[in-house]
């Protein structure tokens, strides 16, 4: 049996044994924590957070715009990849949608970069009827050509429901006027209202967005306030549409009113699209499909002044309607995959010309036909009339107008 000096001595010699492995272990949790801690501070641990703002406050409406325009890419790529290759392929649109403070966009084919007006300021009296600029996109073939305008001063002058500008007090403001397709092409146009002259009589005004034009102001002439002459029985006008034999109809001489909007195609128009679509794919393998449909009033509006502006009123008219003359006003109407002279003869167009009444549809301006219809051969514009009707008039080989006896002509 070891004595308790024996056993004293015995531990200590255990204990010095022990002292470095023990100093090792301590170094070697030291190293450790300092290893993790640096670690944590290079990849901007927790505790950076306040101290490093990584991202400046832009980066929503960067973000916002470039979602924005992706969307806007994700339908022109969906559209380039089923159009028929009849135009040069399109180049890829591409993004810095990661990119942390760039503002580069590319936009996608076809979008408005920047717009001219016809003027950059006017001077103006109170009372005056509205007036609007003509605005023309660049490119000039871009596919969304709708415009927004804002008044910098609403007690000088207000945008009117239809985008004119209407003076209704003294003094100077601008508009700014930016395409819907793209915030960033923008003009201002700088207007002075001046007040009231004598050959104008303005009755009070009560709210500054009314419109203030009387009886004593000369207005422009306005050939859509024309009602159409009526001399047959089966020619019906309700609410200022027309309709002969039931069948609604719109061309340069019957006009719709301005505030015929049914916001869309209407649902017979759709469903029957739909099936003609499919009977197109299964029958023909033809992919078909709207590139545009339903045009409002004020749409069209723009169209028909942008196409005024580069080709000249005479030439616009035998392909682009006058607003309220525009048969996509209807919501029947659609133009199938590429509205250019391009589709004509094209197996898309001869399958629409063979094959579109059987689902309601007719080939609305055919080939041959501009002195009834007043347009040039459309073979993608088809209207809907219903099925009934489709097909006596494709088995008459008349165009609408001739089959319903009726003229296309501006007053
Ligand atoms: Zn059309």
């Amino acid at each position: 049996m070891p004595s308790s000096n024996q056993k004293e001595r015995t531990l200590k010699e255990k204990m010095q044994r022990s002292l470095p492995l023990i100093i090792m272990l301590l170094a070697l949790i030291l190293v450790i924590g300092v290893t993790v801690v640096t670690c944590v501070k290079a990849i901007g641990g927790t505790s950076n957070k306040t101290t490093t703002p990584q991202q400046p406050i832009e980066v929503h409406p960067v973000t916002e715009t470039a979602i924005i325009q992706t969307t806007a890419t994700t339908t022109e790529t969906t559209k380039s990849t089923t159009t028929r290759a009849t135009t040069v392929a399109k180049p890829k649109a591409t993004f810095a949608l990661l990119a942390e403070t760039t503002t580069t966009i590319s936009l996608p084919p076809r979008t408005v970069s920047s717009m001219e007006l016809s003027f950059y300021q006017a001077v103006m009296n109170v009372g005056d009827a509205p007036i609007f600029p003509v605005v023309f996109m660049i490119p000039d073939d871009a596919l969304d050509i709708r415009i927004k305008m804002e008044s910098s001063d609403e007690a000088v002058a207000v945008i009117t429901d239809d985008n004119k500008i209407s003076p209704v007090g003294e003094g100077n403001c601008i508009i700014h006027v930016s395409a819907v397709a793209n915030p960033y092409a923008t003009a201002d146009i700088a207007i002075r209202v001046e007040g009231k002259t004598d050959s104008v009589t303005t009755p009070e005004m009560s709210t500054p967005s009314q419109t203030t034009y009387t009886t004593a102001v000369e207005l422009p002439e306005d050939p859509e306030e024309e009602e159409p002459k009526i001399e047959r029985e089966d020619i019906v006008v309700i609410n200022g549409i027309t309709y002969v034999k039931g069948i609604m109809l719109v061309n340069k001489t019957y006009p719709l009113p301005e505030t015929y909007n049914p916001a869309g195609m209407t649902p017979e128009t759709e469903q029957a699209f739909k099936e003609l679509q499919q009977a197109a794919k299964d029958e023909a393998g033809l992919n078909l499909f709207s590139h545009s449909d339903f045009r409002s009033y004020h749409t069209q509006a723009v169209v028909y002044e942008g196409y005024c502006a580069r080709d000249g009123q005479e030439e616009a008219d035998r392909y682009s309607a006058r607003a309220g003359y525009s048969e996509h006003q209807t919501g029947m109407v659609i133009d199938v995959n590429d509205p250019s002279y391009s589709f004509n003869g094209s197996p898309e167009g001869e399958w629409l010309a063979e094959n579109s009444w059987r689902f309601g549809f007719i080939v609305r301006f055919p080939e041959g036909k501009e002195e009834y219809t007043g347009y040039e051969y459309e073979a993608w514009h088809i209207r809907y009339v219903g099925k009934d009707w489709a097909k006596e008039i494709y088995d008459s080989g008349l165009c609408l107008e001739e089959f319903l006896n009726v003229k296309s002509q501006y007053p």
